[in-house]
């Protein structure tokens, strides 16, 4: 576990204290919503990016040609919606994983609609913010919380690592955005990973944006992850952090669409998807209903495994299990 979520507090002299409330905070968020399942119901509206970011799978399989891009059918998308709204209102809608949501072609449509159809669900957006100056306006007020995938701390990094040169267009959009919602949601965590090279500069980093920040707004910082193979991670960290195995949260807590409509338990559906590995897969959206997909047994195949600590090939070679608290306790050889 290494997500630290750091608040504008943090330049105040307790901002360990911060961190540690933090933690405290998304480990019993964890434990209380993966009672809830699925507490968070991820979809990728698109498989489209504007970047080429190094560490990405997409970037990858993009070039071996084996990366399937699409916008998810709006049909579709909105009977997704409404099956939240008939049985699922209390999840976090998440949008990103495989592309960049606002790319999306209805996507200010689908944003105000879906807001209007769910007044109380949260709704979070993963974006590099590339073409954030083109969504303001649907963006303030109706989604939740904006993760801002700025990663990396200056701009000969940024354009190294994500093949574009566009650091400064993002910090731009960004400081446009902060003053224009003011202390109004979404709430903002500029993201930032871990990456040796970053940490030497955090602390100016953070001051430098400071100013920007409402009340409501703060940071996010993040462990990289290799995407099940796809990311070499050896050149962003002199000494790769050591973690004991535990299960992973993610097939008890989230539930993953494709932009194709295919459902999987975590996040890695997207490359999962478009390497044709389709051991993790738990139904097809085009063909199933959510609660046809859950009333299958793959998933709870699935957490049985990873309570049993028998993890399957695929969870073998990725590591996001490993960006989220161990809420686990390990008792007679089981994970409980
Ligand atoms: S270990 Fe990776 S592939 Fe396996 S369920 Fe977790 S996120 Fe998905």
């Amino acid at each position: 576990m290494r997500q630290l979520q750091l608040q504008q507090a943090t330049f105040n002299p307790p901002w360990k204290l911060q961190v540690a409330h933090h933690r405290v905070h998304t480990y019993f968020y964890n434990l209380i919503h993966h009672t809830g399942y699925p507490s968070e119901f991820a979809i990728s509206i698109t498989s489209r990016c504007n970047s080429r970011c190094d560490h990405c799978a997409r970037t990858h399989l993009t070039k071996k040609g084996s990366w399937d891009i699409r916008d998810i059918d709006y049909h579709l998308l909105m009977s997704l919606i409404r099956q939240i709204q008939k049985g699922y209102s209390h999840t976090n809608i998440m949008l990103g994983g495989g592309g960049e949501p606002l790319l999306y072609r209805y996507f200010d449509e689908f944003i105000t609609e879906t807001r209007r159809m769910l007044h109380d669900t949260r709704i979070t957006v993963y974006s590099n913010l590339i073409a954030l100056n083109q969504h303001i306006h649907p963006l303030i007020g109706n989604i939740t919380k904006l993760i801002a995938s700025v990663n990396f701390t200056n701009a000969k990094m940024y354009r190294e690592k994500t093949g574009v040169d566009k650091y400064h267009q993002v910090t731009h959009n960004l400081q446009q955005f902060l003053k224009e919602k003011g202390d109004r949601n979404p709430s903002v965590k500029i993201q930032v990973f871990t990456a040796t090279q970053n940490m030497t500069e955090l602390q100016s980093f953070m001051r430098m944006w400071k100013p920007f920040l409402n009340t409501n707004d703060g940071f996010m910082i993040v462990d990289l992850h290799n995407f099940t193979r796809f990311a070499d991670l050896t050149q962003y960290y002199q000494t790769p952090p050591i973690y004991r195995r535990f299960p992973c949260r993610q097939p008890f807590i989230q539930f993953f669409a494709t932009a194709s409509g295919s459902a999987y338990p975590c996040c890695m559906g997207s490359v999962l998807h478009n390497t044709h590995d389709r051991r993790l897969q738990l139904g097809d959206l085009n063909e199933q209903s959510v609660s046809e997909i859950l009333d299958g047994d793959r998933l709870n195949k699935l957490r049985s495994n990873h309570l049993h600590g028998v993890y399957p090939s695929t969870c073998q070679t990725c590591d996001l299990w490993k960006t989220f608290h161990n809420y686990w306790f390990k008792f007679n050889d089981r994970w409980w």
